[in-house]
Parts: C-alpha cells; structure tokens; sequence
C-alpha cells in the first residue's frame, strides 16, 4: 500500500443504519441515499453497491460530475437525481441516461425542454421550490409561466417530484423558519396539482428533518449524513431520543480512518512541539509523529484539538497540523511503538473518535471533514 493512511467501511453498520432509517420511515416513504462528495468520503465505489444491497434504488448528488461517478458503480435499475449544477454540456449526457435533476428557475427549465427534444427524450424532473432558503428554487411569481412551459412541452418532461431544502432542520433555534418553509411548500404543491401538474415524489427533508420531524417526509426523504452513522447535530440525537425513548445513538459509525505511529520521541519540560510557539510542554513527555496531515485530510483547524486512539486510548493532537503530519501525545500509553495502529476516526472498544472527535463543538466540521477525506487514501469493505 503506497498510502500513509486507509480508511474501512464496516458493512454491519451500514446494514444497521439502513435498516434503522427503513424502520424510521416506513414503508410507505422511498429513502434517496445522499452520496455528494464522494459518498461523503466514505468512496462512490464502495457505497454504492453496499447502499443497493440494502435495498437503496436511489442516489442523489450535487453535480453531473458526480452523477457520472454514481452512475459507472450503480446498477441499471437504480435512479440518479442531481439537486445542483449541470452544465449545457453535460445536460445531453443526463437526458439520455435518464438522469432526474432538479429544475429550479426557468432558465433550467428551457435548457432541459431543449435538449430533450434534440434528444427526442422526456426530461425527468424534480420542481424545486424557493420556500426561504433562499439558494435555488422556482419563485411564486414564476409559478404560471412554469405551469404553462410545461403543459405545452409535456411530451418532453416526465415530472418525478417537486422539492424544496430546509434552511437547517438539525437546529431548534431554525424552527420557524422551518415550519414557514412546510407550509408554504404545501401551498406550492397545491397550486401545481391544482392546475394539473402532479409529481410521482414529493420530498423536503435530509436526515434532521427525517429523524424529527415525521412530517416533512411525505413519500421520500434525501439522506445523507445519517446513512453513514453520524448525527447532523448533538441536538438532532436529544431531539430524537426525548421524543421516542431511546436510550443512546441508533446509528452507527460506517467509517474509519486508520494510521500508524511513524516515529517516537521524548519531549522535556517547556520545550515548544512542532512549528512555532502553539504547543510547550508543562511537562516531560512521550510523542509520536503521524504521517496524516492536512493535505492528506487531516483538518488543520484541528491543531492542538484533535484526538485519536492509540492500542485505545485517546491521544491529544500536540500543536498545528502540519501539510503531512500531526504529532500526538503518547505520555500514557505504554509500550507504543513504530508502526502501532492509530485510529484516526473510528472505535477502539468503547472509545470511539468522532469524526473530529469535537464535532461537539463544530455541528458543520463532521460534513466538512468527511467530504474532505482525499480520493486517494485506499478504502476497503470490512464485515
Ligand atoms: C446535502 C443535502 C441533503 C442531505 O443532507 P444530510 O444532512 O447529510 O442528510 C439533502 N438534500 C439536499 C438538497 C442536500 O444538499
């Protein structure tokens, strides 16, 4: 293995999640599994084919770009739906691979209709409404001229869902606005079926909303973090466990990212640690240098934050993360030695490294960090 680093991905998690998020849900409403990024780090080539094993038919991601990924690992009769940007270019190659993707001013909506009928083909698409989020979505006063491209070009569009994105469902603090967004895409929804345009799907919640807000669902829910084990927010988690009973986390980490101890070192009594004055010593200790650093992932705003397990232990990260290494406290863990194992995210028994193992502290890092984990590192299914 020509890489410092590699990352697992335990199966009987993923099982685990899946079949929670099913339970979750029931069986009325479809689960679109959210692999942006990569599959938020945890690898396009082996997620897909794990997510289909469990019963998932439904990919959605950001880009074309990364619909082409999806769609090389996903078998013919799963379906793709992009919620972002598509170029001209690449419009072609999503209509005729019968690629779903979100229409979202009128403009997109006339680039699809045109190429389609250069294709001689029927557009799948999903209505994203503008409902106070304020990124994309079709405007009210847009509504009728919409309505009326579409009666006229029916032949070339087949309307799978209508949409919208909560603007932070994972913080109570979002409630309201939340709560204004479900309204309003309600009435929306009406409008369109009112004048006769009606969706096979309709869907608003990413994993917050789907884990706490059982109306929001309707008949299908994106997610994304939560599949592979993470909680948006430690907020979602009490939300979640007050409202239905349950006693500690029903998802479980898919994910680990594993090192080894590259070199020892003995660090006296006020001596400096790495570059600069971040970190001195208060007192004698033992480090070990890691070759992970932030061009290899590791965050560097986890300088002097950081943990990671050593033989199970947590190890602090002793000052900046460097473009190759971290250098991590060792002083209690006895006999490490070169080529140990260390966990950078992941469990040890009952130790367990969040993502960024203070994502306490940084409800966005987990996303960040994952969505961040380089291509390169090699990535291997485990039981
Ligand atoms: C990222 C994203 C999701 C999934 O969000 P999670 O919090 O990871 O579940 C769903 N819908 C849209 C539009 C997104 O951008």
């Amino acid at each position: 293995m020509d890489n410092t680093s590699y990352i697992e991905i335990s199966k009987k998690a993923y099982k685990s999640n899946i079949r929670f998020l099913k339970k979750v849900v029931g069986d009325n409403v479809k689960i679109s599994s959210v692999v942006k990024g990569n599959a938020y780090g945890h690898g396009f080539e082996q997620m897909i084919p794990l997510a289909e094993e469990n019963g998932i038919n439904h990919f959605s991601v950001f880009s074309a770009g990364e619909a082409k990924q999806v769609f090389k690992y996903a078998s013919k009769s799963s379906e793709i739906m992009i919620f972002g940007f598509i170029n001209n270019q690449q419009l072609e190659w999503v209509i005729s691979n019968d690629i779903e993707f979100y229409i979202y001013d009128l403009p997109s909506v006339e680039n699809a209709v045109k190429t389609a009928k250069y294709l001689n083909k029927k557009a799948k698409i999903h209505i994203e409404f503008e409902t106070g989020f304020k990124r994309t979505g079709i405007e009210p006063d847009e509504f009728d001229s919409l309505i009326l491209y579409l009666h006229e070009n029916s032949d070339n569009f087949e309307i799978k869902g209508m949409c919208t994105h909560f603007a932070g469902a994972e913080s109570i603090a979002n409630y309201v606005r939340v709560k204004n967004q479900l309204i309003l895409f309600k009435k929306y929804h009406k409008y369109f079926l009112k004048n006769n345009i009606v969706a096979e799907y309709l869907h608003t919640s990413s994993s917050s909303a789907t884990l706490i807000y059982p109306e929001t669902r309707f008949n299908m829910v994106r997610v994304g973090i939560a599949q592979y084990g993470f909680w948006p927010t430690p907020e979602v988690l009490i939300l979640r466990n007050n409202k239905y009973g349950d006693k500690e986390s029903s998802l479980k980490r898919v994910i680990s990212w594993k090192s080894g101890i590259m070199a020892i070192k003995r660090i006296k009594k006020s001596e400096f640690v790495g570059y600069g004055n971040s970190f001195q010593a208060a007192k004698d200790m033992s480090v070990a240098i890691i070759p992970v650093g932030y061009n290899n992932g590791y965050s560097r705003s986890l300088s002097n934050r950081g943990h990671v397990l050593i033989h199970g232990r947590r190890c602090d990260v002793l000052g900046v993360v460097t473009m190759n290494t971290i250098t991590v406290n060792i002083t209690d863990v006895k006999n490490a030695a070169n080529g140990d194992e260390v966990i950078l995210i992941g469990n040890h028994n009952k130790n367990k490294i969040s993502v960024a193992s203070f994502s306490e502290m940084s409800n966005y890092l987990n996303y960040q960090i994952l969505a961040r984990l380089p291509i390169d590192i090699p990535r291997f299914v485990v039981e």
